[in-house]
C-alpha cells in the first residue's frame, strides 16, 4: 500500500501532536502522525506525577491525563493517527518505511517532521562494569513498570544522577513503597537547581557528589554496589536495584541512518531557525533536537515548527543555503545549529539554545563574521538551558560563532 500525505509526523509525544494540530489549524489537508506505541503522549504517559499542561492548556495534568488530552486534541483537529506504527527508515525524497501489525508499508509526504524525543542513557552506553543481574533500569523503564503493569522492580535501589528526572525517580520510589538507599552524582554538584536539589536530603536519602559506580554485584538480582566517592575512598552499599536516571540522548537513530544525519554537539538532527534540516523536506522539533526539556517546552516547539511547515508548503519555493553555527568547548551544543536567510514570517526559534558540558566561569561571546555582537560573563553550569536571542544581523553573516574565554 502506498500513501502520499502533505505532512508526515514521526512521534506522538507533546511536540509531534502540537505540530500536527497546528498544521491542521493552518489548513493543511492531510497530516499523518505515526506513533510506535498504542497511545499518544510520548514520555509523559508513564509519569504518574504533575505538572504537565499548565502553559499550553491552562491547567495542571498528571502525565497520563496529559497524554489523553493530547489524543483528544489530535482527533478533534482531524489528524490522521496511525498508532502502533514504527518508522524504520527515512529516505532523502520524503519516502518512509513503516512497520505495523499489518506488515511493511512505504509512505511519502511533501514534508516530514521528526519528533521522536529522547531517552535516558542505558547501562551499556554508560560503560558500568560488574555482574549483569536483574534490577538495573532507567527512570523511564521504572515508571512504565509502575504505570502500565503495577510492578515495582525493587525495594532498596541506589539512584544514579541528580537531574530533575532523578528527583522524579526518587518520588516514584517513595510513592510506590521503595526506599532509595542513596543517590550518587559524578559531577561535583547536583545538576538540578535549588530548591529541587534539596529534595533527597528532605526525604532522608543520602546524597554523594563526585561519586561513580565501580562495580555492581549480584547473582540473580542486584545485591550490592561499590562506588568511588569524591575523596577516592570506595564505599559498598547493600541494595536490590540500580536506577540510572537522566543523561538523556536524542532518539535520533533514524536520522543517523539516513542522509538527515546528526549534529555532533546535540546528537540530534541539525536544524535552522524554522526547524528545517539541511535537506529542506525534513523538519524536527522537541527533545530529539537536544535532550532534554520539559513537556511544555517540547509542545511549544512543535506548535511553532508546525506553523513554519504550513508556511513552507504554501510558499513551496526552494530553501536558501544554510550557514552553520560554530562554538568553542566547553559549549556542548547550539540549537539551531544552522541559519538560513528568512523568506517571511517570524522564526520558530527566536533564540539560540546553548548548553555547557561542564561547570565553567568565563565570557561567552557571539561573533558574526569575527565581530562580537553579544556577550555575557557567567558561572555556567552543565546541562542548564542558556538562551541567546538570534540577532537579525546573524541572517546576513557568513560566519556565526560562539566563543568562550574561561576565567575572563
Ligand atoms: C521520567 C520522566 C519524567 C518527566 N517529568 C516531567 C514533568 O514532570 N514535567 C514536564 O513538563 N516534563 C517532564 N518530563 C519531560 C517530558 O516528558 C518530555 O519533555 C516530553 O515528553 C518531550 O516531548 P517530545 O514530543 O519531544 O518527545 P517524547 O515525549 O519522547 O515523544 C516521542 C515519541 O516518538 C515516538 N517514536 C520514537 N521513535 C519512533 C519511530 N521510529 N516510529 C514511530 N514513533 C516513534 C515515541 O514512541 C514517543 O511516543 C519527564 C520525562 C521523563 C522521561
Amino acid at each position: 500500500m502506498s500513501t502520499r500525505a502533505d505532512v508526515i509526523i514521526i512521534g506522538g509525544g507533546p511536540s509531534g501532536v502540537a505540530a500536527a494540530v497546528e498544521l491542521r489549524r493552518q489548513g493543511v489537508a492531510r497530516v499523518v502522525l505515526l506513533e510506535r506505541e498504542p497511545h499518544l503522549g510520548g514520555a509523559t504517559r508513564h509519569c504518574s506525577h504533575s505538572p504537565f499542561g499548565m502553559r499550553e492548556f491552562g491547567r495542571v495534568y498528571l502525565g497520563a491525563a496529559y497524554g489523553r488530552r493530547l489524543a483528544r486534541e489530535a482527533e478533534a483537529a482531524g489528524v490522521e493517527l496511525r498508532l502502533g506504527h514504527s518508522v524504520t527508515q527515512i529516505g532523502a525524497d520524503g519516502e518512509i518505511a513503516v512497520t505495523s501489525a499489518h506488515g511493511i508499508e512505504m509512505l511519502s509526504a511533501r514534508r516530514v517532521l521528526i519528533a521522536t524525543g529522547a531517552r535516558e542513557m542505558p547501562r551499556s552506553a554508560r560503560l558500568i562494569s560488574g555482574d549483569r543481574p536483574l534490577g538495573v533500569v532507567t527512570t523511564g523503564t521504572l515508571q512504565s513498570y509502575v504505570a502500565f503493569h503495577g510492578l515495582m522492580p525493587f525495594q532498596r535501589p541506589l539512584i544514579v544522577g541528580s537531574e530533575l528526572v532523578s528527583l522524579s525517580a526518587v518520588f516514584t520510589c517513595l510513592t510506590h513503597g521503595a526506599r532509595p538507599v542513596a543517590m550518587i552524582e559524578s559531577a561535583p554538584a547536583p545538576l538540578a537547581r535549588a530548591p529541587f536539589s534539596w529534595f533527597p536530603a528532605l526525604v532522608g536519602v543520602p546524597f554523594h557528589r563526585g561519586a561513580e559506580i565501580v562495580d555492581i554485584r549480584g547473582v540473580r538480582r542486584v545485591e550490592e554496589v561499590s562506588f568511588r566517592r569524591a575523596d577516592s575512598g570506595v564505599e559498598t552499599v547493600a541494595c536490590d536495584g540500580v536506577l540510572l536516571t537522566g543523561r538523556f540522548v536524542p532518539e535520533s537513530a533514524l536520522c543517523r541512518q539516513s542522509e538527515v544525519g546528526v549534529d555532533a554537539g546535540s546528537g540530534g538532527p541539525a536544524i535552522d531557525q524554522d526547524g528545517r534540516c539541511a535537506n529542506p523536506l525534513f523538519f524536527a522539533s522537541g527533545n530529539v533536537l537536544r535532550a532534554v526539556e520539559t513537556g511544555g517546552w517540547a509542545f511549544r516547539e512543535g506548535r511553532a515548527v508546525g506553523r513554519t511547515i504550513a508556511r513552507d508548503l504554501a510558499r513551496d519555493t526552494p530553501a536558501r543555503a544554510a550557514v552553520p553555527v560554530g562554538f568553542d568547548p566547553p559549549v556542548k551544543l547550539a540549537v539551531p545549529s544552522l541559519l538560513r536567510r528568512p523568506l517571511d514570517g517570524p522564526p520558530a526559534f527566536p533564540d539560540f539554545q546553548l548548553r555547557f558540558t561542564r561547570h565553567a566561569t568565563g565570557r561567552l561571546t557571539l561573533e558574526l563574521d569575527g565581530r562580537a555582537v553579544w556577550e555575557k560573563r557567567g558561572d555556567w553550569r552543565p546541562e542548564r538551558r542558556i538562551l541567546v536571542p538570534i540577532p537579525s544581523a546573524a541572517f546576513d553573516a557568513e560566519q556565526i560563532h560562539f566563543r568562550f574565554r574561561e576565567g575572563e
